[in-house]
């Protein structure tokens, strides 16, 4: 789209904003980017806010994390929808941080810059085997059921094997664990991605093993997602007793947290009340405590493809510092399978220019003030640089997590105006997004507004009406631009 043409299209729907007011750009419109956006516009009257997204699509892990089976949770997007309507503030899908636009160039442009953009990587095991065919992160399937555009060719091989493990037992495994199990005609009135559905009705799993290197009384899944999976119509679960056993440490956790407690007494229930043996191709789920993985086990009849995990049996000892960690007991077993989903937690990834703690994958920051490790001790905060999210914290907590966050963040911005270490009138020589739309521009970039996003948004729905789902998801780049464009 031609610079003028693009900037009338943006700027349709805006108030005119005074130049005095601060310029926000937001990276990541995901919730942490939607609610830095609120409180910004709400805490500051004027604030210009432009929430850059490198997919075409807003709402991030709204759209390509939540299970679709959690229509539920999705609604927030309503919310977000009318954040972005506000007339200060707009949605610059098809940006991206590193490749459309450098962070010093961000910096130069916006008086605030807040970096939301989430994690979008894995953590690794680092094991023997991981690069094995038939291994996939939990992020990646994830992002192929959820109609991600660069995950839809990854085509996971469902046919050829009859169990999956999945190694992490946090909610996104059970999230995958679910899908795998659920019946797919209740997945079919959902938003699932087209071609997982057709891969999951070919399924030919039938077992999933959920394993934890800890005990049920560690386990970091949550009660209501734990209970969902237990209520699948139809599923054999096995759950070994002996790995429910208390040990007087477990006890004590067990009484400062009512959370756990549930977990443990859900687990508990399911364990006893399970049936003795599965019936003819009933699916089964098995929740594996106390293995923690060795190395990939590689096929004699499928080269380079994963056969089973070698496990090594674990006992929970404290570490020193409180925390109850896995502990090899040098006790080792295979468990053979054609699919694993490595959900060890999701990793942050790093941009030219940006303070990063690798070891764990966050920007370090204070309060959401990202300091700079140029001089090595992580003293000098990096002005006007702020962030948010899984960034700030970590890949923990649920969508409403960020709202806190968000909070927070947001308060060092303001204290920082007050302060006077921010200008509480915008920086003449910063345009924000006029002189973003112009650098766009020079550059030959495509920039989807709100508008194109709507237009995804209606021909999505148009198209899910046709097969009784809410929406049928556009899952190729070309595809989501053609639409937008139009
Ligand atoms: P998570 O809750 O942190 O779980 C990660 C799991 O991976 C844990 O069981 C952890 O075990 C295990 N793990 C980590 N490193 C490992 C290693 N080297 N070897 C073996 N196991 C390892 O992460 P998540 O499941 O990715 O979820 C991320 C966040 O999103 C969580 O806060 C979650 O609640 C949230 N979420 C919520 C929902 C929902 O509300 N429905 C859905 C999806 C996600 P240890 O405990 O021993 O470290």
């Amino acid at each position: 789209m031609a610079f003028t043409r693009m900037l009338r299209c943006l700027s349709r729907s805006f108030t005119t904003v005074s130049s005095s007011s601060p310029r926000v750009c937001i990276v990541g419109s995901g919730p942490a980017g939607f609610y830095t956006a609120d409180k910004i516009l709400k805490a500051h009257e004027g604030a210009q806010v432009d929430i850059i997204d490198r997919l075409p699509t807003p709402f991030g892990l709204v759209r390509s994390g939540v299970a679709p089976d959690h229509p539920e949770t999705k609604t927030v997007t309503n919310q977000f929808s009318r954040i972005v309507q506000n007339g200060r503030c707009s949605f610059l899908g098809n940006v991206s941080l590193g490749s459309s636009v450098s962070l010093s160039e961000l910096r130069d442009l916006y008086d605030v810059v807040v970096l939301c953009y989430g994690a979008e990587s894995d953590r690794a095991l680092g094991i023997p085997g991981e690069d094995l065919a038939g291994i996939y992160s939990a992020r990646e399937f994830v992002w192929w059921y959820n109609g991600h555009p660069d995950c839809r060719n990854l085509a996971p091989d469902l046919k050829n094997t009859d169990t999956a493990v999945v190694v992490g037992q946090g909610n996104v495994a059970l999230d995958v664990a679910r899908v795998l199990l659920r019946s797919t005609s209740e997945l079919a009135k959902t938003d699932i991605s087209s071609h997982a559905l057709a891969a999951l009705e070919e399924s030919s799993i039938r077992k999933v093993y959920v394993v934890g290197r800890r005990g049920p009384v560690q386990a970091s899944f949550t009660a209501k997602e734990l209970r969902e999976i237990l209520g699948i119509k139809n599923l054999y679960i096995h759950i070994e007793e002996a790995d429910l056993h208390k040990t007087p440490a477990d006890e004590d956790v067990l009484k400062n947290n009512r959370i756990n407690r549930r977990i443990h007494e859900l687990l508990s229930k399911a364990a006893t009340s399970a049936a003795p043996f599965p019936t003819l191709g009933q699916r089964e789920l098995h929740f594996v405590f106390f293995r923690k993985p060795e190395r990939f086990l590689e096929s004699d009849a499928r080269r380079s493809h994963v056969a089973g995990v070698n496990f090594e049996r674990t006992i929970i000892r404290e570490d020193g510092s409180g925390k109850q960690v896995a502990v090899g007991t040098g006790q080792f077993d295979d468990l053979e399978c054609g699919l694993v989903l490595k959900s060890i937690g999701y990793k942050s990834v790093c941009v030219e220019g940006l303070p990063f703690d690798p070891r764990n994958g966050i920007v370090p920051n204070i309060r959401g003030r990202v300091l700079s490790d140029s001089t090595g001790d992580l003293t000098e905060v990096e002005k006007g640089l702020y962030v948010c999210g899984w960034l700030k914290r970590g890949p923990t907590g649920i969508i409403a997590t960020n709202l806190y966050c968000a909070e927070e963040t947001v308060a060092s911005i303001s204290e920082d105006i007050k302060k006077g270490i921010l200008p509480s009138t915008s920086d003449p020589s910063k345009p924000g997004r006029e002189g973003l739309l112009q650098l766009l521009d020079s550059k030959n970039s495509t920039v989807i507004p709100f508008e194109g996003w709507q237009k995804i948004d209606a021909e999505e729905k148009r198209r899910g009406c046709l097969k009784n789902k809410p929406r049928e998801k556009l899952t190729s780049w070309q595809e989501l631009l053609e639409v937008a464009r139009k």
